[in-house]
């Protein structure tokens, strides 16, 4: 069992299975040109899979597959049928460009819930936001998934002045459609030009839907990160992901694994631990994985402030989304 020094029991594991992507999401990518791991630094297929072993030994029972975008790494059909064998919930978070051609592929290993990012529904926002044209074949492919029978999530970063005038948008399409929308309040990392006024905090977009929609609130899970709410008579729901404004850090079960096997124990943690060279030199990682643990801090990964309006984004020491697998 892997307890940190707080009690909090860690069962969940994200595995980012590289830094590229097909998109170019400007609060995600750095503008600056910064090129991709080699792929001798990224865990090997066999390295993923040795890792999984020891964290699943150690009481993961949760896997989301991440990245950069999981399904452009060239072996991610092999890494996802084969840690389909472990005994988890195996998922994903994709972008949805290249979902139809995994379709197959998550049907036969069992996969049945994904999360797919869309930030906007208007084709030239979402240009704006991800720098590519892909708007109409991710919507495209929700559907495709939806109407193959999956538990779709819709995950959308929330920015002032950008997306925010969407949200009722969204909210719309789960009137017929059982989506599931989350409003993820934008978070600081490295190269993302954060700053404090660009988030919309979930208080201040709940108290905007209110005026739209008549809405209740549905029951969380004691380890979600959403708040679930659903309209009356809608078919989806909607959520909202506080984790500026209201952080939900004593319930947090999450670990998290980079493309070039460093593990984090909280997306906002300063430091790493390196668990892939050891392991290629032989050595035993989980006194390595119980180390990283240990130090994990009770909230936000000791870096940021809990009044999110205090951060000074610059200061931060982190590396950007796309390199940590969100
Ligand atoms: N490429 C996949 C995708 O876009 O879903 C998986 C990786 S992406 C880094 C994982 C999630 O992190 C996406 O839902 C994305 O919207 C979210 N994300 C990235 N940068 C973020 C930020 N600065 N604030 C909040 N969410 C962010
Ligand atoms: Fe790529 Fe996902 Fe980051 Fe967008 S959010 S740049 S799709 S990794």
């Amino acid at each position: 069992m892997l307890q940190d020094q707080f009690g909090r029991i860690h069962d969940y594991l994200r595995i980012s299975l590289t830094d590229a992507c097909n998109m170019r999401c400007t609060y995600c990518m750095p503008e600056e040109k910064t090129p991709c791991m080699p792929s001798s630094r990224l865990m090997s297929v066999n390295e993923i899979e040795t890792l999984t072993r020891i964290f699943v030994q150690n009481g993961v029972r949760k896997i989301r597959l991440t990245g950069g975008e999981p399904l452009v790494r060239k072996e991610a059909r092999e890494i996802i049928e084969r840690l389909a064998r472990f005994p988890v919930e195996l998922t994903l978070t994709t972008n949805g460009v290249l979902a139809d051609e995994f379709l197959d592929t998550f049907l036969k290993v069992g996969i049945r819930s994904l999360n797919v990012s869309m930030d906007s529904l208007r084709p030239s926002a979402f240009f704006s936001i991800t720098k590519r044209d892909y708007g109409e074949r991710v919507r495209r492919n929700i559907l495709l998934l939806l109407d193959a029978g999956f538990h779709v999530k819709i995950n959308a970063v929330v920015m002032r002045g950008v997306n925010d005038h969407e949200v009722p948008d969204f909210i719309e399409l789960t009137r017929h459609l059982p989506l599931h929308v989350r409003f993820i309040e934008f978070m600081p990392f490295d190269g993302n030009h954060w700053e404090h006024p660009k988030v919309v905090p979930a208080a201040e977009l709940l108290e905007r839907i209110a005026r739209d929609f008549s809405f209740v609130k549905l029951q969380d899970g004691v380890h979600d990160t959403a708040k679930k709410f659903t309209v009356l008579n809608h078919a989806g729901t909607f959520a909202l992901i506080s984790t500026m404004s209201a952080h939900f850090c004593s319930g947090c079960n999450r670990l998290r694994l980079t493309a070039d096997g460093k593990m984090k124990n909280c997306l906002f943690s300063k430091n790493e631990t390196d668990l892939l060279s050891p392991l290629r030199n032989g050595l035993d990682v989980e006194p390595l994985i119980r180390d990283c643990l240990n130090q994990k801090a009770r909230e936000l990964g000791g870096q940021l402030q809990p009044d999110y309006h205090k951060i000074d984004a610059e200061t931060l020491k982190n590396r950007s989304m796309i390199a940590i697998g969100g």
